[in-house]
């Protein structure tokens, strides 16, 4: 499959090209025909297979196709993709800022370990069209307030496993509480491995997913 062939908005197509990528690898080839349709999506992928943009892309494109022209608020994020470690979240944060650069989508982050008033200045009057985050932080930003979660469309969680290694799942449920209920957003969660665990998170947080395994 190449990207030409997905039917994608012309300024995201314009940012993959810039990327040089040209045909989708196995797991966006499984993933995005079924993502782009606003289905949910349950992935079994390892780093290094593409999945940061198979997720990404969906998520872009949605957001493209479905503008907001009116009653936006400021620290307020439509779309949330969720991994356990600040690099994680720095390398997926740089991917959504190259696949959006001829969109005008915002992109912000926050993370723990880095100066929570400077992230609190970055975000607090900013619409926010992609939040990538770790759990923690994020969780005591929408706790106090400095932003909301009450309107994200779309919901990612990367590397669910070793957010359950990690001990962040009652961080993520709590985060999820916060977000829409899932029959009104649309949920990509992908995991290196699928245990009972996974699977069992996954059966909580989407709707009738389409399974993908790499
Ligand atoms: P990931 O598994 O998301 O960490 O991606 C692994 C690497 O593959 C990254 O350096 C991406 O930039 C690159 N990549 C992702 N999708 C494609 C593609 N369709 N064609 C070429 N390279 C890609």
């Amino acid at each position: 499959t190449r990207f030409h062939d997905l039917n994608l908005e012309p300024s995201l197509l314009h940012g993959i090209a810039d990327l040089g990528f040209e045909y989708c690898s196995p797991i966006q080839a499984e993933s995005l025909p079924f993502a782009l349709q606003g289905n949910d999506v349950v992935g079994k992928a390892q780093t290094g297979t593409g999945k940061t943009a198979a997720f990404l892309v969906a998520i872009i494109n949605d957001l493209l196709r479905n503008p907001i022209t009116e009653g936006r608020y400021a620290g307020e994020a439509r779309s949330l993709v969720i991994a356990p470690t600040r690099e994680l979240v720095m390398q997926i944060a740089d991917d959504a800022k190259a696949l959006t650069k001829h969109t005008g989508l915002k992109v912000h982050t926050l993370v723990g370990g880095m100066d929570y008033d400077k992230q609190l200045r970055q975000i607090e009057r900013e619409y926010i069209d992609i939040l990538v985050a770790t759990p923690g932080r994020l969780l005591d930003f929408v706790s106090n307030r400095h932003c909301y979660l009450d309107e994200c469309e779309l919901l990612v969680i990367d590397e669910a496993d070793r957010m359950l290694d990690m001990g962040f799942i009652p961080q993520v449920r709590r985060i999820i509480q916060a977000s829409p209920r899932k029959e009104n957003r649309q949920t990509l969660m992908f995991s290196a491995t699928f245990t009972d665990d996974v699977n069992n998170l996954a059966s909580q947080w989407t709707i009738d997913p389409h399974k993908v395994e790499i």
